[in-house]
């Protein structure tokens, strides 16, 4: 069947809207039509090479759609179903998943720029394109593994909880699953993108006293204190270690979160929280960036850990968040800036560029 999807051929060139040939579900895989994809950081760093791919591929990785067709086997979702992406994917059965650690699932290790057999669903004048993270939502359809949808309620905007689908979860995450943060607990978020504003809201939905925010832009800051941040700290202006060290007192927060991806936020992050004190980084650096920590920080016991997709069960947390938002407890809708058809895909990734938006969001018609 025909697709448009958006292709990038080369790094640093912009992404080509075309019409594309999409191939037919095969065993265990699901043809769905997407409704909405975010605008997401991981994207660009392909774009620009920091994270480098094989090309071309198709990206977008932060979609939600309606499952059209199924392929053979298919037991967890049926045609009409409403689905997020799931970057992740979770198989249930491998030493991971049994353990209780679907986002480390162990199809992680196969190529994710192809489906499982090692081929693509996608051509383009007869040459094969190359999936994203098993997911290529910057297209009108897309086929996907079985284990890389979730399926969510019906009731839910797709247009608006795509977002789930990557940012969000991989924001709010890492407070619930990893850090844990318990009632009172002081916490600083370095980078209060589509991300961090994420961390910011699970923060103070799990009842952290003390929610700092660290940008360099003062945009970002007013979004924080929107979100949920008591303190917001502009790290072009002064240091955030020292200034959040006064803040929270201790010597620092309890919990820290790095969402920029950089080696100078990492260590920041680290150095702002107490002897004890633990460091989630969720940001995602370019290839090649390399930390420069003094040990002595590990003999006080801090712990410096990571995650990706929220870190926690990635089936159930997409429809926990969900349900949050439909009971008007959790904010998605603001954290959207910019709706964009896909043929102004570019246009959503210099607006990513220059700092404006919160998220965008390439919608389908
Ligand atoms: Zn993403
Ligand atoms: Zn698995």
């Amino acid at each position: 069947m025909k697709a448009t999807a958006a292709i990038l051929y080369d790094v640093k060139e912009p992404l080509v809207v075309e019409d594309v040939e999409l191939l037919e579900p095969g065993p265990h895989e699901v043809l769905v039509r997407f409704a909405a994809n975010g605008v997401c950081h991981s994207d660009l760093h392909v774009m620009t090479g920091d994270y480098p791919h094989p090309l071309p591929v198709v990206l977008g990785h932060e979609a939600a759609g309606i499952v059209e067709r199924v392929g053979a086997g298919v037991e967890s979702v049926k045609p009409g179903d409403h689905v997020c992406s799931s970057y992740i994917p979770s198989c249930g059965r491998c030493w991971y998943c049994i353990n209780g650690r679907p986002t480390l699932c162990a199809l992680r290790d196969k190529p994710r720029y192809f489906l499982l057999d090692g081929t693509t669903r996608l051509r383009k004048d007869g040459r094969p394109l190359h999936h994203f993270l098993q997911v290529s939502g910057y297209a009108t359809h897309g086929v996907l593994l079985e284990e890389g949808v979730i399926p969510i309620r019906r009731d839910a905007p797709l247009d608006v909880v795509c977002l789930v689908s990557c940012g969000v979860l991989a924001g709010a995450g890492p407070v619930m699953n990893c850090a844990k943060v318990p009632p009172g607990a002081s916490v600083a978020v370095f980078g209060c993108g589509g991300v961090g504003l994420n961390t910011i809201q699970a923060a103070r939905l799990v009842g952290a006293s003390k929610i700092i925010a660290v940008d360099v832009m003062a945009n970002k800051l007013r979004w924080a204190e929107e979100f949920g941040a008591t303190h917001a700290v502009d790290a072009s202006k002064e240091d955030p270690v020292a200034r959040i060290a006064a803040i929270a007192g201790r010597g620092g927060v309890d919990y820290a979160f790095e969402v920029v991806g950089t080696q100078q936020t990492i260590e920041q992050a680290l150095a702002s929280t107490h002897r004890g004190g633990m460091t989630v980084v969720v940001g995602v650096c370019p290839a090649g960036t390399r930390l420069a920590i003094d040990p002595t920080m590990f003999l006080q016991q801090r712990i410096l850990t990571g995650t990706s997709f929220g870190g926690g069960h990635q089936r159930t947390d997409v429809p926990m968040l969900i349900d949050l938002f439909m009971d008007g407890k959790y904010k998605l809708t603001e954290l959207i800036s910019r709706r964009l058809p896909l043929g102004e895909i570019n246009h959503a990734f210099d607006l990513m560029r220059q700092g404006e938006v919160k998220r965008s969001v390439i919608v389908y018609e």
